[in-house]
């Protein structure tokens, strides 16, 4: 998988700002119609604590 730069710290696949998943899924935060990178979000997200 490409390099994929994340600075989402408290997700457990973040390793020194970079993604260690084997694959993401990156999906619209709930908004209707997507706009600009604040209306996406990583949905394999997992809390690290
Ligand atoms: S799974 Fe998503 S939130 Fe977690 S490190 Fe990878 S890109 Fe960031």
């Amino acid at each position: 998988m490409a390099s994929i730069v994340c600075l989402v710290e408290e997700c457990v696949y973040n390793h020194r700002s970079e993604c260690q998943a084997d694959n993401i899924e990156v999906r619209s935060s709930g908004c209707r119609r997507v706009e600009d990178a604040d209306h996406t979000a990583c949905s394999t997200f997992e809390s690290a604590k």
